[in-house]
């Protein structure tokens, strides 16, 4: 009995091996294993009570017979009888509705003595609930740390997402802004291209206009000055033929052929020759320009012998060199020199140089032309006229070449002249497919260099002026 007492005691403390002692006291009450079933009032049936050995024979018969006996609240041990003789039997069970405890120890045969047993089987019970209690506690307790912990994580991502989606919503709210900004932006841009189109189209329609009215004013101009070089032409030409008439009156007067001439009138008549000879110069020089610019003018190129040329000319202007009392002088290279030329032309263009150089020459000053040819152009002659005259003004080299252009020299009076003389010369040298350029000191002499084609490099048919040499110096 108090061995009984022991196991029983044993078993419900829960301390020690649980499973030997229920063992144990199955073989002191005569049976061969234990069961001790536990009401579970949540699942509303009986489960082995957790910690007992679980593997009686038949546990789940014996399960339902306990869950039969639970509803008739009383002590069922009679009612679970072996189906066999050799199966093990309840031989005692205690079912309590509210004891909630159900034991049953399976053996062969029925204990004797168990009285104890029943008594102390309420305590097993107490203890089993209090543990189940603790179990369930501690269960609840875990679950209700783990929801926490789950809670306090779901939290900390509904903050952390409630942050995030703030923030999304202040970019979302910032980009809002920028793409209002822009968009306004952009209308102001398009309405300003819209307006600049208007503007350029505009432009377009004006420049257009321009364009047409400047064609018809080019094609205007182009008529005009056609017209006007045809005007020179024919006003010349008509001008000519009574000025010589006038000439050949004088002259037969000064012959006598109209009576004896008296000194006076002599004096008179040589008055009327020289501006006859004047004004037949200018109207030569207005026909010559009319002619270059309407395009008329014809070359009739050949080889020129410079040396020939230059001895040619000497006689026609020997007399203004003589009446202002000048020194002439022409340096000629050891070998002669031959140009592509049209030889009348270019003695107009040097008789112009010459006569240019005694007018503007204080008598006592000189003279010289010099002919030359460099060694780096081997196509081109250089004649260069040089004279110690009143020499031009720096700003002035480049006007002294456009048509009626006269340099005033200060205190002297306009010289003799119609301005046109350089104008012309210059526009038949570049005809002929050279040049004419100058270089002067004022007061001190200028220096006219006219160039012309050799007539070495004319045969190879190159104009020798077309490159490089117009932009440089004269040589
Ligand atoms: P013109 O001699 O008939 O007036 P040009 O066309 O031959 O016309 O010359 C234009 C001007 O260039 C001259 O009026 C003169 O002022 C200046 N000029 C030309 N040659 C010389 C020179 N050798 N020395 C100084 N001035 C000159």
């Amino acid at each position: 009995m108090t061995q009984l007492l022991e196991l029983v005691t044993a078993l419900a403390t829960s301390c020690g091996d649980r499973r030997s002692a229920a063992r144990d006291l199955a073989h002191a009450l005569g049976g061969g294993d234990l069961l001790v079933l536990l009401r579970d009032a949540e699942v509303g049936a009986f489960l082995p009570a957790p910690g007992f050995p679980q593997t009686l024979m038949g546990a789940r018969r014996w399960r339902q017979l306990a869950d039969e006996c639970l509803v008739g609240g009383e002590a069922v041990a009679d009612r679970m009888r072996a189906t066999s003789d050799d199966a093990p039997r309840p031989v005692f069970a205690i079912a309590s509705s509210d004891e909630l405890i159900l034991a049953i120890i399976g053996v062969g045969t029925r204990p004797r003595g168990t009285e104890e047993v029943v008594r102390l089987l309420p305590l097993l019970g107490c203890v089993l609930r209090g543990e189940r209690a603790i179990e369930h506690a501690t269960a609840r307790e875990r679950v209700a740390r783990q929801s926490a912990a789950h809670a306090e994580r779901l939290a900390a991502a509904f903050d952390d997402s409630r942050v995030r989606l703030e923030r999304a919503l202040a970019t979302a709210e910032e980009s809002r802004r920028i793409v209002a900004e822009a968009n306004l932006q952009l209308q102001d841009q398009a309405a300003e291209m819209e307006a600049q189109t208007e503007e350029l189209a505009s432009q377009a329609e004006q420049l257009h206009r321009m364009n047409v009215e400047l064609g018809q004013a080019r094609d205007a101009a182009a008529a005009a000055s056609e017209a006007k070089s045809e005007f020179l032409a024919t006003m010349s030409h008509e001008l000519r033929t009574p000025l010589n008439a006038i000439s050949g009156h004088v002259q037969l007067i000064e012959l006598g052929i109209y009576g004896p001439v008296t000194e006076e009138q002599r004096a008179a008549l040589e008055r009327i020759n020289r501006s006859q000879r004047h004004l037949l110069g200018l109207i030569n020089d207005i026909l010559n320009l009319a002619k270059i610019e309407a395009g008329r003018v014809e070359y009739r190129i050949e080889n020129v012998s410079v040396t020939e040329l230059l001895d040619d000319i000497a006689p026609m202007i020997e007399p203004q060199i003589r009446a202002r009392s000048l020194e002439y002088r022409v340096v000629l290279p050891e070998r002669d020199l031959v140009v592509r030329a049209d030889k009348e032309k270019v003695e107009q263009i040097l008789l112009n140089l010459l006569s240019n150089a005694a007018k503007f020459t204080p008598p006592g000053g000189s003279i010289e032309v010099g002919v030359a040819v460099r060694e780096d152009r081997p196509d081109l002659a250089f004649i260069r006229v040089t004279d110690t005259g009143i020499g031009i003004a720096e700003d002035k080299l480049a006007s002294i070449f456009e048509p009626f252009v006269q340099v005033k020299s200060g205190h002297t009076r306009p010289a003799e002249g119609t301005g046109l003389g350089l104008a012309i010369s210059r526009d038949l040298a570049i005809g002929m497919g050279g040049d004419l350029r100058v270089r002067s000191t004022l007061g001190a002499g200028s220096c006219f260099t006219l160039l012309l084609p050799s007539a070495r490099s004319a045969t190879h048919g190159v104009s020798p002026l077309d490159s490089a040499v117009r932009t440089g110096e004269p040589g």
